[in-house]
This record gives structure tokens, sequence and C-alpha cells, in this order.
């Protein structure tokens, strides 16, 4: 899984890195070259932005550097935010969150074959050598469509607030949404989540049904419902489920 910084040897610490732009934090990470003759800055795949720093460089200097080539940096992420972006294969070895906890795809022991096993979960898979990520998913949707609606009602029920309909989808953005007319959807990723984070999301939908806003009063209810609930957002934060 991605978290926002993975530094390579020669990187500069890049924590706490950030680059405003057009109202939206960008990770920076700057890289020290000793060969390198002036800096130099690049997009990464990942959106991030990579800035060479040369020998006798500095960090200072790298952000003034930055600041002046705003206006590429610009195009360059609009350019890269048009394009359609193939999502991450998933293989043996590949190491994905399952209720939090971060668990290898491993191949089937003993004789099993045709299956895959990620942590306690047995995943049926014909074809070892395609990428195994829609398989895992759909499993993990599966699982999802089991335990989130139960989870739902246990805490709905908790706070005295009866859930009409849930469906359970696959929205690129957001965690979970609420209706007018008080359908609560969460996101099937919400499988991969810690329960305290699966919980918060909950806990945030219900407290929809009271009140169907961002406001004040909304997150007083929140945090009511959810007291850790800053830690359950500064997961979802560190961890790129939905952008993976
Ligand atoms: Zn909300």
């Amino acid at each position: 899984m991605q978290f926002e910084f993975n530094l390579a040897p020669n990187e500069v610490s890049a924590n706490g890195q950030f680059l405003a732009l057009n109202g939206r934090r960008f990770p920076l990470v700057l890289v020290r070259n000793q060969r390198a003759r002036k800096y130099w800055l690049r997009i990464r795949p990942d959106g991030s932005a990579r800035v060479t720093i040369p020998r006798y460089g500095s960090i200072a200097e790298a952000r003034r550097f930055v600041e002046r080539n705003k206006r590429w940096l610009e195009r360059e992420l609009a350019r890269l935010a048009t394009r359609p972006q193939r999502p991450r294969e998933w293989r043996l070895g590949t190491e994905i969150f399952i209720r939090g906890e971060q668990l290898k795809i491993e191949a089937g022991v003993n004789g099993e074959t045709g299956l895959i096993r990620c942590g306690g979960e047995k995943i049926f898979a014909p074809d070892m050598a395609v990428d195994l990520r829609p398989l895992v998913e759909e499993h993990l949707r599966q699982l999802a469509e089991k335990e989130l609606p139960a989870r739902l009602i246990e805490l709905g029920s908790l706070h005295q607030l009866p859930v009409r309909r849930i469906t359970i989808r696959n929205q690129r953005t957001r965690w979970g949404s609420c209706s007018h007319n008080g359908t609560i959807s969460l996101n099937w990723r919400l499988i991969q989540a810690p329960p305290f984070v699966r919980d918060y999301i909950c806990l945030h939908e219900l407290a929809h049904l009271r009140q169907l806003n961002h406001s004040s009063r909304f997150w007083q209810e929140v945090e009511r419902m959810c007291p850790g609930y800053k830690a359950a957002e500064h997961w979802l934060k560190q961890h790129t489920l939905l952008r993976d």
C-alpha cells in the first residue's frame, strides 16, 4: 500500500514538505544528487513534485525554485489529472490492507491449487498469471457486503438512529454518503480500513440522519458519537486506499 511518502535512500526527508497550489497541498519530494549541476523539477506519476537538489544546493533554494516554476507545475498537474490512470496491479507478494491489517497476497499452500491467501482469507484464483486485483477486490467487496451493513445497523441502534436503506458502492472519491431519503451508502473499500476508521465513517453518515450538512452542529454530533474521529480522518489521509 502506498503511503504519502516513499523515500528512496538518497531522498532528503520530505516530511512536512508541501507545495500549496490552487488551495491544494501537494507532497514535495526533495532529492539530493551529487552529480546534478542545477535544480530540476518533475511530476511523479502519483502527483507529487520531485525536486533534484544539486551538490551545493539547499532546501530553501529548492523551495524558491519550485515557487518560480509554479505556472509550469500547474499546467503539468492539470495534464496529469485528465489522463486516465491505470490501477496498480496486485500480484503474489503485493501487500494490501484488510480490516486495517497490512497483509501479503500469497499462494495457497499444501496442494491448494487455484487458491490464493491473504491473512485468513482464501480466494479462488484459477489463473495465477493475471493481475490478481480484480479477483481479490471482488472477494473484498463480498466481505464488505456481509460486514459493513451489519455494523452500520448495530451502531445505528446504539444511537437510536434506525437505518432505512443501505447500499455498498464503489465510489472513487468518497467513503460514504447519506441521501435526503435516509439511504446510507458506504464504500466497499472500508473493509480495508481498521475497525475504528470503519466505525467513524458509519457514525459520520448516521450523524447525517440528524444533520444533513457539514455545519458545526453536525460536527458536534460526530464528536459526541465518535470522540476519536480525528484520528480516523488522519488515518484515511495517510493511506491512499481510494487513490491507489
Ligand atoms: Zn458528511
